[in-house]
């Protein structure tokens, strides 16, 4: 049975953590394909606006251009609102019967996942690829939840930490793909606003 990798957040923006994230998962659970979905809003970050999904989406295809197994979708963009992964799961399950799905959440998330809406039923469409936190014990939840813990990169890295040097003047090289650090500096974002 083929297998899809459904990637999903905000990638506000994509760095190097998530990419080797997702080789992992390409590699460790024999993924046919993988694929990104940047969130128009999370669930997680209420209150919290992201960069324009226009330069979110520009730095994940850019990053991703060429790759033969990796892809994004702005399904969630799309729909605009809220992004639920129920709701996205059960579009991919409609689309593709006869895959199996695997959505990745960090190891945080595992412990309030059957918060999450519709949680049971999003249990049976989508089994779980648990990605490494540094510092984050081991997760478990009994079924329907069915739960894989991936064993490469975990590497401390946030988005955040990379808004937070962007604002601050500091490099950035090496914490993301060359292509997100220029589109960074070409389009000024995660900058303050200068006024005089
Ligand atoms: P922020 O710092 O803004 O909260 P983030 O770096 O956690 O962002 P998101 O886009 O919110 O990035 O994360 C999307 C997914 O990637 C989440 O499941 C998150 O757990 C995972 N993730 C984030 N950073 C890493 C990392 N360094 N290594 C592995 N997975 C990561």
């Amino acid at each position: 049975m083929p297998a899809l990798g459904l990637f999903g957040g905000s990638f506000d923006p994509l760095h190097l953590g998530h990419l080797l994230v997702a080789q992992a998962a390409l590699e460790e659970l024999v993924l046919d394909r993988l694929v990104f979905l940047p969130a128009a809003q999370s669930p997680f970050k209420p209150g919290t606006t992201p960069a324009l999904a226009a330069a979110r989406l520009r730095m994940l295809r850019q990053s991703l251009a060429g790759q033969v197994r990796m892809s994004v979708d702005d399904l969630e963009i799309r729909r605009g609102g809220v992004s639920f992964t129920v709701e996205t799961c059960r579009e991919f399950s409609r689309r593709l019967p006869g895959w199996r799905l695997l959505w990745l959440i960090g190891a945080d998330h595992v412990p309030t996942l059957p918060l999450w809406r519709d949680a049971e039923q999003l249990a049976r469409i989508v089994e779980f690829i648990i990605i490494p936190r540094p510092g984050e014990p081991q997760a478990t939840l009994p079924p329907p939840y069915r739960l894989h813990p991936l064993r490469g990169w975990p590497l401390k890295v946030s988005s955040s930490e990379i808004r937070d040097r962007v604002k601050a003047g500091l490099p950035i090289h090496h914490l993301v793909p060359a292509v997100v650090a220029e589109v960074i500096e070409c389009e000024n974002l995660y900058r303050p606003i200068l006024r005089r």
